[in-house]
């Protein structure tokens, strides 16, 4: 009797006859829920694979693109290390592997003027921000300096946080020969040409030319020939204090009013050199050339172009040396003519500038 009540307490199927199937459902249930998790497990699995996959082909793939840019790459962290590095910057640099130059500094790998100064791209691109542009040259290899066109772009975190920047660097040494050879053949050009590039008025060439054809013609006809010789003062200290564009600004003004100044058919009005201005003025006699000389000066004047580092004057001022002759076999050649006016026109410097002195031959 105990016997059996003791098993009806132990065997809960006893009390209910439904136990077995209930512990049965549980199980199928279980089983169920377990095949759904495994089932899910599998799932994060094959698509975790597959993010590393897609994330592996994205390196590759911009591993390629990145060795593929032809120019010099390189991406530098805020601490100038460099932590990518492309094949063409490794063949600039002469570097076998990528590993021989991240970590590095890029100022030891690749060294300028403006590195470790506030004109480092990185320093930049940090208060701007922005991509730069700018030609520098960097000493490759320790020893050669090239000339780059630098491109600098800011690398940004996945919070906007400046994390670093990409630098790209074209080697323009092919670009800048072309342009000296330019700039060589447009000087050599300016040579050939009549006409002064700046100011329009006749060049060195022709004011040399005509000096010594009316020289001889003067001569022939026994008529006085004057020449005079300008020169802006204090120029220099003009250029310095407003920069070369307003000094060729003021080249050109004061070419042009030379130009008004002198109005007879045979005269010549010519840029003799930088700020230095000739008039050339046939059959007229010492008096005329000082009248011209004159009214030349009182016009710059006139002017009122400002000059504030001039010690003479807050306006720009020429000073003007004349000299006339009548040609003979006594006088010798027209040189002399060009000397006297050089002479009187030192003679104006130094005597207080802005003023016009008269030699005769
Ligand atoms: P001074 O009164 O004694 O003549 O003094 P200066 O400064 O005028 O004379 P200097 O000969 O020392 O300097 C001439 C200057 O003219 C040098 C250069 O800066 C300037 N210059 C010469 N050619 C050009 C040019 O084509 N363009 C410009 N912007 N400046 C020129
Ligand atoms: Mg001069
Ligand atoms: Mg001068």
């Amino acid at each position: 009797m105990n016997g059996t009540a003791s098993k009806n307490q132990q065997d809960p199927s006893v009390q209910d006859p439904n136990h077995k199937q209930k512990v049965e459902q549980q199980l199928l249930e279980l089983q169920e829920e377990n095949r759904t998790l495994s089932d899910l497990f599998e799932e994060a699995i094959t698509r975790a694979n597959s993010l590393t996959m897609e994330c592996e082909i994205a390196r590759l793939e911009f591993e390629q693109v990145f060795n593929s840019i032809g120019d010099a790459t390189w991406v530098i962290n805020n601490e100038h290390s460099v932590i990518r590095i492309n094949k063409a910057f490794l063949n600039l640099l002469g570097l076998k592997d990528k590993e021989s130059a991240v970590s590095e500094k890029c100022y030891d790998l690749l060294p300028s003027k403006s590195c470790r100064t506030p004109d480092c791209p990185l320093e930049k691109i940090r208060k701007k921000k922005q991509r730069i542009e700018m030609d520098e040259e960097r000493v490759i290899k320790g020893s050669m300096t090239v000339p780059f066109l630098l491109t600098a772009m800011p690398l940004f975190g996945l919070t906007g946080e400046l994390v670093g920047i990409v630098e790209q660097f074209k080697d323009i040494t092919e670009r800048k020969r072309y342009q000296e050879a330019l700039e060589e053949a447009n000087k050599e050009l300016e040579q050939l040409a009549a006409v002064d590039g700046l100011t329009q008025l006749a060049n060195r060439r022709i004011f040399d030319e005509r000096l010594k054809e009316e020289w001889l013609r003067m001569r022939r006809e026994r008529q006085p020939f004057s020449l005079i010789l300008g020169d802006i003062d204090f120029f220099k200290r003009y250029n310095d204090y407003y920069g070369h564009q307003l000094g060729d600004e003021c080249l050109k003004e004061v070419a042009a009013c030379l130009k008004n100044c002198v109005r007879r058919p045979g005269d010549l009005v010519a840029r003799y050199g930088g700020e230095e201005f000739g008039v050339l003025l046939p059959n007229t006699p010492s008096d005329g050339a000082m009248h011209i000389a004159e009214t030349i000066r009182l016009s710059i004047w006139k002017m009122r172009r400002e000059h504030v580092r001039s010690e003479i004057s807050d306006s720009v001022t020429i000073s003007l040396g004349v000299a006339t002759g009548i040609p003979s076999v006594q006088t010798g050649g027209s040189g002399r003519l060009l000397k006297s006016a050089d002479k009187a026109l030192y003679a104006s410097k130094d005597g207080g500038r802005n003023r016009v002195t008269a030699v005769d031959m």
